[in-house]
């Protein structure tokens, strides 16, 4: 006989818990679930709406948020009030933002320091955090009304190319909604777990992930090995989408009415632009769309509609040969292509993409609820519900420590598998040094100073000991969302110390790509830069150590040793002023040279005396 759980509190009975899967997307966004009968995944919608939220939120006088659609039709009337594309200002700060200002209607503070991103709506601030919780709550509360029971718990996803600071804010806007984030999961990877790609599958597959939605543009290449999901290489183009169609088949008409003051009557325009939506979407199963608008008479057919496409779709093609490349593989390598966002529902989209891979592509799932299913059967398997899939992102930038004389010691290097953990021993550099500063950075470039610090801490309390005696561990663990933590410990002592990583500020892509492309045009001069750092290193260390044991066993040299490690040890000082690698480390060698013999001498002496002391 089957068990019926009851709360013995409330009397109620217990139903099974439910965790969702939401897309927190730019422009829409959506929940959806394994429906508990058909267990099928499912977007969630009231009767006779659509599952997709506008990821709009509006404020009013009083500071009352309305968010969806109720929201986006305040866009044009108060545009100074709603707040769309939150999601652009996830992790963020001003600088990050500050070349695409023009892009958003509302106001973005610049406080000058590099804190993250806020919005001023009248005397009110707003992080992005914030407004994402907004919508967020709005989804959670829709939800609840649908199923009818409490959501607490939750997957929700974020592109590819997403760093730490903007998946911590995500989990923060989660939490701040009221939502237990179980997981942050990748959107290509949640498409392709919606076409059951990687689930119970044994074997290794090569999936490519077009994202084209309304405002951004994304190519992800993943691969599946036995179930074990990784991210090979993302491109795209955050500021590419359906609606640069949309203004694209606007511009064609007023070229057409030579309309002149249009664009200063922002009403027309909205509705020019509405009716340009209205079109695309209309030849997406049609060839011909007549309207007229302002006593207007326009036409647009598939064949001009595909002609102003395709410079966009040139672009996003572009975007999938540098991702091939960077994953290191040509076209007839990918095994499936998967269509993801509302643009992918253009014909000359999809067979354009479709020739490009040389395959037919994955479009039977409705492109605007395909991340969302995805993030549902991920939440499924978190759930316990007996599906074992595990999914893996890597790295986008390397991740270390700065070691003496600035230079970057990488713990866990660029595209790593996450999961991951690294760990490595350092020393101090001087007798009875008690703390030591661990300062995190991530890039790609051999000197901290032209790469992006992340954290710092100080590790305190080391018992005083002579340098070079502590073993400091640091370890850097990754978990499965991406988020950093850094532990040191002083092995000898225990004394410890650890913090999770939460960057002050985001990257942008252009930043990633940056500092990557920098990492290339300056190898040469940083692996000089490292050798000359490194070469001064050890001469001091040399020097220091000489300083010491001449110090302590003056008596047990003769009078030549002494005089010619003076003039060694000067010769070095001098070289160590200067530039020229070469001449360091031969002044280096020279010192080792006169210092080697009587060193090993003064050891195998105070060895004999331990071993005479020794009583057997
Ligand atoms: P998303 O950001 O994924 O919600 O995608 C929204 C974009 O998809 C908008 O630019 C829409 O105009 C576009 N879109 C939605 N449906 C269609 C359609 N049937 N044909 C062409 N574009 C569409």
């Amino acid at each position: 006989m089957p068990k019926i759980p009851i709360n013995i509190a409330t009397g109620s009975l217990q139903q099974p818990e439910i965790i969702v899967g939401i897309d927190l997307g730019t422009t829409n966004s959506l929940v959806a679930i394994i429906h508990p009968e058909s267990k099928q995944p499912t977007a969630l919608k009231e009767h006779n709406s659509a599952s997709l939220v506008p990821s709009v939120v509006h404020f009013d006088a009083q500071g009352q948020a309305t968010v969806g659609e109720a929201a986006r039709n305040f866009l044009l009337t108060e545009p100074q009030n709603t707040i769309f594309s939150a999601k652009r200002l996830m992790g963020k700060t001003y600088a990050d933002v500050q070349a695409q200002s023009g892009f958003f209607t509302y106001k973005i503070i610049d406080d000058q320091t590099d804190s993250l991103v806020k919005v001023q709506v009248g005397s009110r601030f707003y992080s992005p955090i914030e407004l994402s919780s907004y919508i967020l709550k709005e989804l959670k509360t829709r939800a609840e009304h649908i199923l009818k029971t409490p959501v607490t718990k939750a997957v929700i996803t974020v592109p590819a190319y997403f760093n730490d600071a903007q998946r911590q804010a995500t989990r923060d806007a989660g939490r701040l909604a009221g939502l237990d984030v179980l997981r942050i999961i990748n959107e290509p990877t949640a498409a392709s777990l919606a076409y059951g790609l990687g689930l119970n599958q044994a074997g290794e597959q090569t999936i490519a992930v077009y994202d084209l939605g309304g405002g951004t543009f994304d190519i992800s290449i993943l691969k599946i090995t036995d179930g074990i999901f990784e991210v090979l290489s993302t491109n795209g183009n955050t500021y590419l989408g359906g609606d640069d169609v949309d203004r694209a088949i606007v511009n064609h008409w007023l070229n057409q009415t030579e309309s002149q003051d249009l664009p200063e009557n922002k009403a027309l325009l909205q509705t020019y632009r509405l009716e340009a939506e209205r079109a695309k979407k209309h030849l997406s199963t049609h060839s011909v769309f007549e309207t007229a608008l302002d006593g207007q008479h326009h036409t647009l057919t598939s064949e001009q509609l595909g002609s102003i496409v395709q410079p966009l779709l040139n672009q996003t093609l572009d975007c999938c040969r540098q991702a091939l490349a960077d994953a290191k593989l040509n076209v007839a390598q990918i095994d499936e292509v998967i269509m993801v966002g509302g643009s992918t529902r253009m014909p000359i989209i999809k067979t354009a993409v479709g020739q490009f891979f040389g395959k037919p592509v994955h479009d039977g799932v409705n492109p605007d609820e395909v991340v969302a299913l995805g993030a549902a059967i991920q939440a499924d398997i978190l759930a316990g519900n007996n599906r074992q899939v595990l999914l893996l992102d890597v790295t986008p930038l390397s991740l270390g420590l700065e070691t003496m004389g600035g230079l970057m010691d990488v713990l866990i290097p660029r595209n790593s598998k996450i999961p991951s953990r690294a760990s490595r021993q350092y020393t101090t550099q001087k007798d009875g040094q008690s703390g030591m500063r661990i300062s995190v950075y991530q890039g790609e470039r051999d000197l901290v100073e032209h790469n992006r610090k992340l954290a710092e801490f100080n590790l305190t309390g080391i018992p005083g000991m002579p340098a070079g005696f502590p073993k400091v561990e640091v370890a850097f663990l990754i978990n499965a969302d991406g988020i950093l933590q850094v532990s040191a410990k002083e092995l000898r002592s225990g004394v410890s110390q650890s913090i999770d990583v939460q960057p002050q500020y985001g990257l942008t892509d252009a930043e990633v790509e940056r500092l990557l492309l920098e990492s290339l045009t300056h190898a040469e001069d940083d692996i000089a830069t490292r050798a000359l750092i490194e070469a001064r290193t050890e001469g001091q260390q040399l020097l220091s150590t000489t300083e010491k044991f001449v110090g302590k066993n003056a008596a047990l040299l003769t009078p030549q040793e002494l005089t010619d490690t003076a003039m060694a040890m000067q010769a070095l000082q001098l070289a160590l002023t200067m530039t020229d690698k070469n001449l360091i480390q031969e002044k280096t060698e020279a010192l080792n040279e006169v210092s080697r013999p009587y060193a090993e001498r003064v050891m195998d002496q105070a060895i004999g005396q331990t071993m005479k002391g020794t009583k057997i």
